[in-house]
Parts: C-alpha cells; structure tokens; sequence
C-alpha cells in the first residue's frame, strides 16, 4: 500500500505558503512506514523545530486502475476518512530552496496521521460539501470544506492515475485548507470529520 498526498490544493493555503496555483495537482507520496494510527502520540523528531499540522480528507481507494477517466473516477473509492500530513516547515523550505525532493520533510516516521474510522461516502449527501477542521488545545486552528478543493476526489484520481497505478488500500491526502502552522509538546490535537471526532491524540 502507498500513500500519495496532493500539494497546493486550497487556493488559500497555496497563497499562505506563497506557491503558485497548480493547473494539474502537485503529488508526492509517504511511506506505509509513516503511519501513525490508534490515536497515539506524535514525538516532534529532533532534528526539526517546525512541525507543521495539516489536516486533509482522506480517501481509501478500493479498485485497481490506471489511466482513470475523470467521469469514472468515482468508482475507485468507496470511504472517506481524516488524517494530518505532517510537514518538517523548517526542512521543507530548505530542500525547497535548492530544488531537492521533500522526503526528509515529509515522509519521516510518525508524519501521516489516520483516523480510525472512515465513513461510507454514500453517508455524505454532497462530496463537493464535506467540512472538516481541527482543533488544538480546543482552539480551531484549521477549517476546511472539500467545495473548496481546486481539484476534486475525480480530478484528483484521474491525474494521479496517468502516472501511478492505484491500488486497492492505497490512501490519497487530498491537501490541506488554510490554516497551517507548528505543535508543540504537550499539545492536544482533535480532527472532525463533519461532526464526527475522528482523531484526538497528543503531541510529545
Ligand atoms: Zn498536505
């Protein structure tokens, strides 16, 4: 199983980190090694001092296919869940700079967060109305709504799908909304998924 996340695809997160808008998603992918699941603590690593939370709709793909048309991209999942794209800010600028790849900053131990439960995507009414938001220490940090994506659950599956083959299991983070910023220890974090709280752990 693989774990591909999409960059820049909120206008207004890509204009907080000052990127350009994409006219095709900009992908990147995360090792089945970084996962943490079951609600258990994130340890900021010591070779960063800005860890960056990104709260993201994740989708679980449930059918192989490559080369996906946009109008049968629906098909190829069946779930919707909630997860954070953990980003090293401090390295990512760094290998940013000097036009290196993002592992280091982005597919460490620990850095993609995943809820335990998705949810059916027939239970949402409307997939281009999903909110989602997170909160730290009560506070809400970050707020989202998949009607705000520059590129759809469908637009995302059929580019992807050009480069990579998807395959059953396979986890896309679809990008984060605005609202980006650092943890620090002893932080408690909460994502919701509409009104459902789907991840609530801490940070050591
Ligand atoms: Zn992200």
């Amino acid at each position: 199983m693989k774990i591909i996340c999409i960059g820049r695809n909120y206008v207004a997160h890509a204009h907080e980190l000052n990127n350009e808008v994409p006219d095709e998603p900009v992908f990147f992918m995360k090792p089945d090694s970084s996962l943490l699941r079951n609600n258990d603590p994130f340890y900021i690593p010591n070779w960063t001092n800005d860890v960056h939370h990104e709260i993201e709709l994740v989708i679980k793909i449930s059918r192989l296919g490559k080369n996906i048309e946009k109008r049968f991209a629906n098909r190829y999942f069946d779930e919707i869940g909630l997860g954070i794209d953990f980003t090293a800010r401090d390295v990512q600028n760094k290998l940013k700079e000097k036009g290196l790849p993002w592992e280091k900053a982005k597919a460490f131990d620990q850095a993609a967060v995943l809820g335990g439960s998705f949810i059916e995507k027939s239970v949402f009414p409307d997939q281009q109305n999903i909110s989602f938001g997170l909160k730290i220490n009560d506070i809400v940090v970050q707020d989202g709504n998949s009607g705000l994506m520059i590129f759809s659950f469908e637009d995302i599956i059929s580019q992807v799908s050009k480069y990579v083959t998807l395959k059953i299991g396979d986890l896309i983070y679809t990008g984060t909304p605005a609202g980006v910023g650092p943890v620090r220890i002893g932080d408690h974090l909460e994502g919701f998924l509409e009104e459902q709280k789907i991840l609530d752990f801490m940070i050591k």
